[in-house]
This record gives C-alpha cells, structure tokens and sequence, in this order.
C-alpha cells in the first residue's frame, strides 16, 4: 500500500489563494514526509463544466505536482454504493425521510448534542416506512453506536466532536461528501489529510466511519483558513482573490506563491525549495487575512 496526502478540490468555480494556500500546505506535508502526492477531483456535486481543468493548470502553475492519474469522484459510485450496502447488510443504515426543516424545528433527542440530527426516522415501523416512501425519497443515515468520537490533529492536538446519524446518501441519490472521502482516502492509500480547518468539526465523523468499516484512519493536519477583511471564509465574491484575477492586476502566479508562502514564514521561491525549511511545527496557527487590493499594492510596490 502507498503512502500518501492528498488535495482534493471541489471543482465548482476556480481555486483562490485560500484554495491554493491549502493545496500548497497539503503537498508540502506530504512531500516532506516522503509521501506520494494525490489529486482527487470531487465532482460528485457542484461540479461546473471547464472549472477542472482550470484548476489543475493554477496548482501546477504554484508547484503543486501530483503523482499519478487525476481521480475524479463521479468514476467511482460503485465503490460507494458496495460500501452502503455493506453497512445496510450489517443493519448500520436507515432511511430518512425528514427535510430541512423537519430537522430544525424537532425537538433534540436526550443526550444528542446539539446540531445532531435528532433520530426522527432511526425506528419507522414497517407500515410507517410504506407511508413515508410513498410521500418522497428517502436519504440513507448511518445508525451510529455512539455520540462523539476523538481524532489526533497534528495542529489541534487531541479533538472530540459529534458524530451523529448522518447522511450517506442524500435523498437526491448524491453520495454524501463524509462517506465518499472516508472510501476515497483508504481505497488510495491515503494517510495523510491535510485540509481546511472548517472541515476538523465533521473529521470525528469521518473516523467513526472509518473505523466501522475497518479501514485505517489517516492522520489529520487541519490548517487555518484565510480570510476577507470582515474577518469571513475567503470567497470569490472578495474582489481579485484567483491566479486568473491577480494577473490581470499585474501579479504572476509566481509572486501569488511568493506570498502564500511569505505567509507561512516559509522563504519565497520555488516550492521544492520549501521543503528544506517546511517544520509544522513552526506554521501560523491563526487564520491569514488577505488583504485585496491593499495587499496586492503593497506587493508590488516593494
Ligand atoms: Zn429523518
């Protein structure tokens, strides 16, 4: 089995420096530590047609290599549905007919943390299963054993979050993003996560999972975000935040990497030559503002 990390994007739209900042510290973690380097394309939902393919030229365009064939989510649903109904034999899934709304306005169960689903559909008898499928599709939960789960961080240290009854499959018959990365990882030999740290609260989850199924649970490095100057999730809505929109105010994608990796205390210049320098222990544990035109003016006039 290979050792590897990997950077899987949603393409949806193109990479900003929040994207590419993330891509950049997962391939150094990974490299670093002699791993292999994956690429997942996961297009199982919010795909849009041409985005993939700008992606892939923007990561390369900073240094991020990938070893192997790009893999893309939408070749691999009879992975997920094999999975599914593995669990659905072990009698570790239900149906769930609730919408949003249901879930929002029900009472939570006791003891169910909150922002769980409350465990409406976990005990439909047979009569109210015929009534219920007759009305809408049913999503498919996972009938967890258990309320939180503890993952290791390598920036976070020790962290325990809820794991509910959540989804596997939605009720639109998209394969849930917390089912699809916990086969992904393991069916590609993946050890190693390296990620935004929004995604750390749903990362107990994917353990929990994993170890359901007996597959190794890869080590975690959750990574801050960058963020708008409001102190928000960096978004394209934040003005020139792409290598596309950089350029065109005068920044190569070089000087992007340049500060990206100033931002990371890490010296300006190829990434290979990062790799010398790279010490996780050594990263900014808080998030990176970007500043638009403000930083881009300053850059430039240095
Ligand atoms: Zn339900």
């Amino acid at each position: 089995m290979t050792s590897a990390g990997r950077f899987a994007p949603s393409p949806s739209g193109e990479l900003h420096v929040g994207n590419l900042r993330t891509a950049m510290l997962a391939w150094l973690f990974a490299r670093s530590t002699g791993r292999d380097f994956l690429l997942r394309v996961e297009d199982l939902d919010r795909a849009r047609a041409g985005a993939e393919e700008v992606q892939l030229r923007d990561l390369e365009a900073v240094g991020v290599t990938w070893d192997g064939a790009v893999v893309r989510q939408t070749d691999r649903a009879g992975l997920y549905d094999d999975v599914i109904q593995r669990l659905t034999d072990a009698g570790l899934t239900y149906e769930c007919f609730c919408t949003r709304r249901e879930i929002q306005e029900a009472p939570s169960a006791p003891h169910a943390p909150q922002g769980a689903y409350p465990g409406t559909c976990r005990n439909l008898s047979t009569a109210e299963l015929e009534i219920r499928r007759a009305s809408r599709p049913a999503a498919i939960r996972l009938r967890s054993e258990t309320h939180e789960w503890t993952v290791a961080d390598e920036l976070h240290g020790p962290y325990t979050g809820i794991v509910d009854d959540f989804v596997l499959r939605r009720n639109d018959g998209v394969t849930a993003y917390n089912l699809a990365v916990v086969v992904d990882d393991a069916e590609q030999g993946v050890d190693q996560v390296v990620r935004g740290d929004d995604l750390l609260s749903s990362t107990p989850r994917q353990a929990y999972l994993a170890s359901l199924l007996g597959l190794p649970v890869p080590e975690y490095a959750h990574v801050p975000l960058v963020l708008n100057h409001d102190g928000a999730r960096l978004a394209k809505r934040d003005g020139a935040v792409t290598l596309g929109d950089l350029a065109a105010v005068g920044l190569s994608a070089g000087e992007v990497r340049d500060m990206i990796l100033e931002s990371l205390g890490l010296p300006a210049g190829p990434l290979d030559d990062a790799l010398d320098t790279f010490d996780p222990a050594g990263l900014p544990r808080r998030p990176w503002v970007w500043n638009g035109h403000q930083q881009t003016t300053l850059r430039k006039g240095a």
